[in-house]
């Protein structure tokens, strides 16, 4: 190990233990602490951030976190070498928009991980939110970095299974998930097209594909609105991340929740003063109302003592 990966790995230990920084994590995957493989896996990794060699031997390596540059550190201001998602986007981003230079000068092009068909898609999936695409692969299959950048994760990771994730001069982070083996190591310096690990099926995952996730300071963005799947080139070099993108795109918990809240299926909202009296309009019938507003036709009849045959008339309230 080179004393700048070193100084670099000592430094992500430290950084990385502040409870602060602990996010919720949603891949599109199973609840922390389902998996003991996943806490097994946890345990090797600490152990190998014990094993490493003992500063001690060298005296002229007295570590100097001054000197290292992590990509992106102005922006980010951590590195955390144990948790994929540690940011809080709604709080640390203050700005209306931001214009992200996908390649800056000097930089290698932007190569997509791998070229396959594209299985899922960013959005919300029954349960939960799907924060990357999903490109179908043969478990083997090499898997390359997209941009230039600096490997912050690279281990087994909850439903990720293992997972490497790259901090990138650009401010973007990328994820590659379910892999069947990993080849890089935190704090490792890698380029675009560079492998970093095998496809495969670990983790959450159900046949072997690539999971892959763009993110900013933690927000997952949807990879297609940059990245030409069927070409493997970027739509544009400078991608405009606005607020309002988040709010109604991208944050697909905050939407998944805004939506149930507008048309009344949050528990809460039940007993929301307005959503408890319904005025009947053309072509209602009890059971359209009851299927609309979640209740019944029983439940309607009672409160309203009607009979399920009665004859509703325009206009006419009804409590819900
Ligand atoms: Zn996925």
């Amino acid at each position: 190990m080179t004393n700048g990966r070193l100084i670099s790995f000592l430094l992500g230990a430290i950084l990385c233990t502040n409870g602060l920084f602990a996010a919720p994590f949603n891949p599109d995957d199973k609840k922390p602490g389902d998996d003991k493989k996943g806490k097994a896996a946890k345990q090797k990794e600490d152990t190998i951030a014990y094993n490493l060699p003992d500063p001690s031997t060298d005296a002229d390596e007295t570590p100097d976190t001054t000197l290292i540059t992590f990509p992106s550190h102005d922006l980010y201001a951590s590195w955390d070498v144990n948790t994929a998602h540690p940011y809080k986007f709604n709080e640390v981003f203050h700005e209306d928009s931001v214009v992200i230079t996908l390649v800056n000068p000097g930089d290698n092009n932007f190569t997509l991980p791998y070229r396959g068909n594209l299985t899922s898609l960013f959005g919300w999936r029954k349960y939960r939110p799907h924060y990357g695409t999903d490109i179908s692969l043969h478990t083997g299959d090499t898997v390359i970095a997209a941009f230039d950048g600096m490997v912050r994760l690279a281990k087994y990771y909850q439903g990720y299974g293992n997972c490497v994730i790259i901090r990138h001069n650009n401010g973007l982070e990328t994820v590659y998930a379910h892999l069947s083996k990993i080849t890089v190591e935190s704090g490792q310096s890698v380029t675009s097209g560079q492998l970093i690990g095998l496809g495969g099926n670990t983790g959450h995952s159900y046949g072997s594909h690539l999971h892959f996730e763009i993110r900013y300071l933690g927000q997952a963005l949807d990879t297609q609105d940059f990245i030409d799947y069927e070409t493997g080139q970027l739509k544009t070099n400078y991608f405009t991340l606005r607020k309002t993108d988040v709010e109604n795109k991208y944050d697909l918990r905050a939407l998944h929740y805004r939506h149930r809240s507008d048309v009344g299926l949050n528990a809460k909202n039940g007993a929301k003063k307005g959503r408890s009296v319904y005025t009947v309009r053309k072509g209602d019938t009890l059971s359209s109302i009851a299927r609309r507003n979640r209740t019944s036709v029983n439940a309607l009849c009672k409160k309203n003592k009607l009979r399920p045959t009665s004859t509703l008339r325009i206009g006419q309230r009804l409590a819900l």
